[in-house]
């Protein structure tokens, strides 16, 4: 019987596992993830999770669902190095060492968090945000903090910025370029959300790096910037995520900003296959490769990946999709923002909300929404059959989106 093993215990790795053991995959899948505890829901940990104290694991799918499809969970188990020729896989845990053998290998890694040189994983009073477990440490030390600082006006920063001040706590947020979510976000989404968080309070200081941490008997208690300390009673650094190659770059798999796969996520060696936040990809919507970091990726490219793995290859093809609950704000976004587009802004037609529409010619290339889910949902449905709204009404709300 064909043997599947998939390295991972994220969004990816479950979601690969469910959509087999829902297509009868005719073979044995292991699942191994170095994390503890089952697959979990990531987004809630930046969101509910850190403000309910009795919030419980959000677990994906409960551990029954493992069971009745037969899938074999290897948890707390760190996959260390692929033996490519013998097509085994060698494992670490507490319990010792041991070799897997696959018929076919699915990396599923994920990414990890980036760290301040000066502040790695576990100097205390510092915060990193990837895990339950970190989520649990951050939800425990909030209670006790007045003072918090941000360090990242990305995702994580804005997210927990947001929380942090719901729960009336001074935050400061130091984001290293002119202005939040850089990458991620058009100028005009970013404006909103700078206007958001200084409205609601939070000391949003653009352009502004680290210098160095002020420390007291080996715990950081504040953050020197300009030559200026700024305490804190706890210090958030949400500054980005790194895919998780080492696995297969030490197997010899080619990995340039992730592990790079064709249109059908196989990797150059055809029994290993790699998805998720992990993965550089081709996408026919864009130039160059892509490697993006959602829930949406990791479970379009688990579910395209099964397909295959049960005899119905396809591209990956899906339209990136993302949100972000900041307070009150729900940003939503279909494609990708990328310079130089044309951009049309579109009030809700009810309430405070708008969408603000980018156009490459008269394709509509990304829309991003904020309080403004109707229109959201109508024009992804049009990018995802490959249509475009009307550019010439787009800014109307009276006139609907259609193509
Ligand atoms: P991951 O979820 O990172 O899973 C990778 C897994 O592989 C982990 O369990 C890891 O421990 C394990 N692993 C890695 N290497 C090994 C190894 N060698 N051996 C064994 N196991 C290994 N996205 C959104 O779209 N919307 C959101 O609102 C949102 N909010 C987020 C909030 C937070 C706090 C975080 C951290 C992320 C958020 N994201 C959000 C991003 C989203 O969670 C990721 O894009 C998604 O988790 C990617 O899934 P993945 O399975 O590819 O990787
Ligand atoms: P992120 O969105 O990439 O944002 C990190 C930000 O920090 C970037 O703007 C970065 O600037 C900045 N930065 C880097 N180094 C810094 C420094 N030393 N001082 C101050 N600012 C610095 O990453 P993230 O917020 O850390 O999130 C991590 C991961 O979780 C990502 O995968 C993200 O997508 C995911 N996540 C997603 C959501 C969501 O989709 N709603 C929510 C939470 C988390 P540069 O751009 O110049 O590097």
């Amino acid at each position: 019987m064909t043997r599947l093993v998939i390295v991972g215990g994220g969004h990816a790795a479950a979601q690969l596992a469910a959509s087999l053991a829902e297509k009868q995959f005719p073979g044995s899948i292991v699942l191994v993830s170095d994390e503890p505890e089952i697959p979990y829901h990531r987004p809630p940990l930046s969101k509910t999770l850190i403000k309910d104290p009795e919030a419980p694991l959000p677990e994906l799918r409960g551990a029954s669902f493992y069971e009745q499809a037969g899938i074999t969970l290897k948890l707390g188990t760190r996959a260390v190095a692929i033996d490519r020729a013998g097509k085994r896989l060698r494992l670490s845990s507490s319990a010792g060492q041991e070799d897997l053998a696959y018929d076919h290998l699915v990396l599923a890694t994920g990414a990890c968090v980036r760290e301040l040189p000066q502040a790695p994983v576990g100097t205390p009073g510092v915060h990193y945000l990837r895990t339950y477990a970190q989520a649990r440490a951050l939800r425990d030390a909030l209670p006790g903090a007045q003072r918090v600082v941000v360090l990242g006006g990305g995702f994580i920063g804005l997210e927990l910025a947001a929380t942090a001040r719901h729960l009336g706590k001074e935050v400061t947020v130091f984001e290293a370029m002119p202005r939040l979510l850089t990458r991620s976000v058009s100028p005009e989404i970013s404006s909103f959300l700078l206007e958001t968080h200084r409205g609601a309070g939070v000391d949003i200081r653009l352009g502004s790096t680290v210098d160095g941490l002020e420390m007291a008997q080996d715990r950081a208690v504040g953050v020197v910037s300009g030559g200026v300390v700024v305490p804190a009673d706890i210090i958030i650094a949400g500054i980005g995520a790194t895919p998780n190659v080492d696995l297969a770059r030490e197997a010899g798999l080619t990995c340039d900003n992730g592990i790079v796969v064709d249109a059908t996520l196989a990797t150059g060696d055809p029994a290993i296959s790699a998805i998720g936040d992990c993965t550089s990809f081709p996408h026919p919507a864009w130039p160059q490769p892509l490697r993006l970091e959602s829930v949406q990726n990791a479970n379009d490219q688990a579910r395209t990946l099964a397909a295959r793995l049960c005899g119905d290859p396809q591209p990956y093809t899906a339209v990136p999709w993302f949100w972000s609950d900041q307070g009150e704000a729900r940003l939503q976004i279909t494609g990708l923002w990328r310079p130089g587009y044309e951009s049309v802004v579109r009030p809700a037609a009810r309430g405070k909300g708008f969408s603000v529409l980018h156009f490459e010619g008269d394709a509509l290339r990304a829309i991003e929404s904020v309080n403004s889910p109707v229109d959201q949902m109508t024009a992804r449905k049009l990018m995802q059959a490959g249509l475009s709204p009307a550019k010439g009404t787009a800014a109307d709300p009276a006139v609907p989106l259609k193509a």
